[in-house]
C-alpha cells in the first residue's frame, strides 16, 4: 500500500506513527542479523520501515533484495531509496521495475550522496537533482509508486541559503512527491521554523521529522559534524559528565528523544521517523517511553525473554 494512504488513515484516526530506516549491512552475518532484527520490529507494527541506497549505488543490488524481502517475507510496508548518484536512466529503470515487480509501492528519491571523498557529479544521461528523478517516475509509472523527498531543517550543505533550499525542495513536491522525510536535527525550533516556512510557501504535504537518538558520544560528533547538524549547547552539556559511558550516553539519548518526540508531536508532526542505525533497543525504548507501543508488545523484550532468547533482543 502507498505510504502516503496509510498517513491519511492514521491522520483520520488521529494517532500518530512511526517509521524505521536500516541501512543494507555489508557482511552476510549482518543481513541475516538484519532480518532477524525487521522480524521483531513487525511486533511493533510501524507505519513503514525504509531501506537506504548506499552512497554511490554501492548497495543497489542488496538494497533491492532487502526491500523485497521486508514488503514480501517480513510483511513490512517498505520504501526503498533510490540516488541518481552514478546511475544512468537505464539502470533507474531497472531499479523501479524490479521494485514495481516485487510489489514495493514506495520509493524515497534522492540525488545521492557522492562516494566517499568525491564531488556530487552528474553522470552522462543521468539525473542532475532529486526533482528530476522525481519527474521522471512521475511521467513513466504513473501513480503507481507513493514518492517522499528529503528535507534539511537546516538547509542542505550544498545550498547558499534556507530559503533557495526551501524552493527547491517545493519544486521537488511540485513535481510529484507525496511527503518529506528531514534529515536529523537535534534543535527542535529549528524544525518546527523549517516546517512553517515550507507551508508559507505552499508546501502542504506531511513533513516527518527524522530523528536519531544518541548511541555513542564519538558516534554522536562524528555524525553531526559530517551532516553540519547544529547541536544545542545543553546536550553537549548534559553529554560531557557521562561522554566515556556509552551506556549513560545511550540513557540520555533516549531520555533526549522522548523529549523532542513529544514536542514535536505536540508541534502537529503526524509521525516519527527513526534513523536506527540498525539497532532496535534505543528505538524500543523511546516508543515505549512515549507510550506508544503496548506492554504486549513488549513482552517478548522483557529481561526473562531476553535471556530465553541468549540476550540477543
Ligand atoms: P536535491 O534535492 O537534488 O538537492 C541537492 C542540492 O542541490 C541541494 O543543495 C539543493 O538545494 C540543490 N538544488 C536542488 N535543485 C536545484 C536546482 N534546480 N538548481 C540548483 N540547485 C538545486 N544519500 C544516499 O546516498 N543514500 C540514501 O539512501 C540516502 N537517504 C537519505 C534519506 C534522507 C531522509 C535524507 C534527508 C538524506 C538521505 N541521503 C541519502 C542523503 C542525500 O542523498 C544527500 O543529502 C544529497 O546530497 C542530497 O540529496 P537530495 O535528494 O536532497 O538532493
Amino acid at each position: 500500500m502507498k505510504i502516503i494512504d496509510k498517513i491519511q488513515k492514521k491522520k483520520e484516526s488521529n494517532t500518530p506513527f512511526y517509521s524505521f530506516e536500516y541501512f543494507p549491512p555489508k557482511t552476510m552475518e549482518g543481513v541475516q542479523n538484519l532480518y532477524d532484527r525487521l522480524g521483531r520490529m513487525l511486533l511493533f507494527e510501524p507505519l513503514f520501515i525504509d531501506i537506504t541506497w548506499g552512497a554511490g549505488g554501492s548497495t543497489s543490488a542488496l538494497t533491492l533484495e532487502i526491500a523485497e524481502k521486508a514488503q514480501n517475507v517480513c510483511g513490512l510496508e517498505t520504501m526503498m531509496h533510490l540516488t541518481c548518484t552514478n546511475m544512468p536512466v537505464s539502470e533507474i529503470i531497472y531499479a523501479l521495475d524490479k521494485a514495481k515487480s516485487t510489489g514495493i509501492r514506495n520509493i524515497l528519491a534522492l540525488r545521492g550522496d557522492p562516494p566517499r571523498g568525491e564531488e556530487w557529479k552528474k553522470i552522462e544521461g543521468g539525473f542532475a537533482y532529486a526533482a528530476d528523478l522525481v519527474r521522471f517516475i512521475r511521467e513513466k509509472y504513473g501513480d503507481y509508486f507513493c514518492i517522499s523527498v528529503a528535507g534539511y531543517p537546516e538547509g542542505h550543505s550544498d545550498c547558499v541559503s534556507k530559503e533557495e533550499d526551501i524552493r527547491y525542495l517545493k519544486e521537488k513536491v511540485d513535481a510529484g512527491a507525496d511527503f518529506i522525510i528531514t534529515q536529523l536535527f537535534y534543535d527542535c525550533d529549528i524544525f518546527c521554523e523549517f516546517v512553517e516556512k515550507c507551508r508559507s510557501v505552499g508546501i502542504n504535504c506531511p513533513i516527518i521529522p527524522g530523528i536519531m537518538p544518541i548511541q555513542t558520544y564519538a558516534g554522536f560528533v562524528r555524525m553531526t559534524t559530517l551532516s553540519k547538524t547544529k547541536v544545542p549547547q545543553y546536550i553537549m552539556d548534559n553529554l560531557e559528565p557521562i561522554k566515556d559511558n556509552d551506556e549513560e550516553v545511550k540513557k540520555y539519548g533516549v531520555r533526549l528523544c522522548v523529549e523532542m518526540s513529544k514536542r514535536l508531536l505536540d508541534f502537529g508532526v503526524e509521525g516519527l521517523h527513526f534513523y536506527t542505525l540498525n539497532l532496535e533497543r534505543s528505538v524500543r525504548k523511546v516508543l515505549k517511553g512515549l507510550q506508544l507501543v503496548t506492554p504486549d508488545q513488549l513482552s517478548p523484550f522483557l529481561p526473562w525473554a531476553q535471556s530465553a532468547a541468549g540476550n540477543r533482543l
